[in-house]
């Protein structure tokens, strides 16, 4: 028998962010901004979740009059398990994104289209013709990133991380174009790549900078920092002083939002500068 249509959801109800901690979190900013402006009867909240309680948070999402929820550190992995991931989540093994569909709770991972869709906006035609990418890092970031790589048929993904067994791991994981590599490596990469990403913690205030040398790399290579605390990083800093084209963390954040919203409230937003400047002016000092 087939199965009647969805009616459409309702642009209304309450969504949050649950982490463990979450103050820092500015999608609270992000999400009530679009609710204010597309004039919506809607509230996004922060929810602070310790790992012992996340199972039975997500449990009664619906009773607390949640149509929805982002996920932020330490629940990426966990909400896997919590909820029904699509493939993209399960490949990623990291999602980002619940929502309730016909009392189902669903997930995904929007990092990755955050990632792709930034580029596209910040650096357009970044992957004409691009054979090689080095992302820097191994972790749940590193792993959307390789994602939405491939799906935008980049030859060849190195993968560089202080821990090598995290980078063969990461690798194993998508295939032969992805290829694990150690920090040793990185001026031979370098030189042939046409993007480089950095999905470390390092440059993150509070963190060491970090510390590579870009001269190898092309000089019409893009640089991409996923770090957006602070948003103005040495990587991007050098980057621009070369000349490369600098894509910076923030605008990620921003897309990797959209999906959610559209999912809950049942509406597109858009990325607009007036958001990316309310966003800016609350990292100020980061
Ligand atoms: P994660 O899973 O903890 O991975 C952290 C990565 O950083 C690992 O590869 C780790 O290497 C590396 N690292 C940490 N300290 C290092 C050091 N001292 N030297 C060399 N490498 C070091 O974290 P994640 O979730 O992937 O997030 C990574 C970064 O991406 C964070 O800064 C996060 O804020 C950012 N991010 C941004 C967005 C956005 O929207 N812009 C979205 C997601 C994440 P080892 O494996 O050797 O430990």
């Amino acid at each position: 028998m087939t199965k009647p249509p969805s009616p459409p959801r309702p642009r209304w109800g309450a969504a949050c962010v649950i982490g463990w901690p979450v103050a820092h979190s500015r999608s609270p900013l992000i999400h009530n901004y679009w609710i204010t402006r597309y004039g919506l009867d809607a509230e996004y909240r922060r929810e602070a979740v310790p790992p012992d309680q996340f199972k039975d948070f997500i449990a009664q999402l619906s009773d607390r009059g949640y149509v929805g929820a982002n996920v932020t550190v330490p629940h990426k992995e966990a909400a896997l398990a919590v909820a029904a991931p699509d493939e993209r989540a399960k490949v990623v093994g990291a999602a980002n994104t619940l929502w309730l569909e016909g009392g189902v709770l669903r997930a995904t991972n929007t990092d990755v289209e955050g990632f792709i869709a930034n580029l596209g906006a910040a650096a357009p035609a970044w992957d004409r013709g691009l054979r090689s990418a080095v992302v820097l890092g191994a972790g749940g970031a590193a792993r959307a990133v390789v994602f939405g790589l491939l799906g935008r048929a980049v030859e060849r993904v190195h993968v560089v991380n202080r821990t090598f067994e995290r980078a063969k791991a990461l690798a194993d994981r998508f295939g032969g174009q992805v290829k694990p590599f150690r920090w040793s490596d990185l001026d031979r990469l370098l030189a042939d790549a046409g993007l480089l990403v950095n999905t470390t913690s390092l440059g993150m205030s509070g963190q060491p900078e970090l510390a590579i040398d870009l001269a190898p790399l092309p000089a019409d290579a893009v640089v991409a920092d996923l770090v957006y605390a602070p948003l103005k990083t040495a990587l991007l800093a050098d980057a621009r002083r070369r000349g490369l084209r600098a894509v910076d963390g923030l605008g990620m954040l921003l897309h990797q939002a959209v999906g959610g919203f559209e999912r809950w409230f049942n509406l597109r937003p858009q990325v607009t500068e007036d958001l990316r400047a309310l966003v800016e002016a609350d990292l100020i000092g980061t």
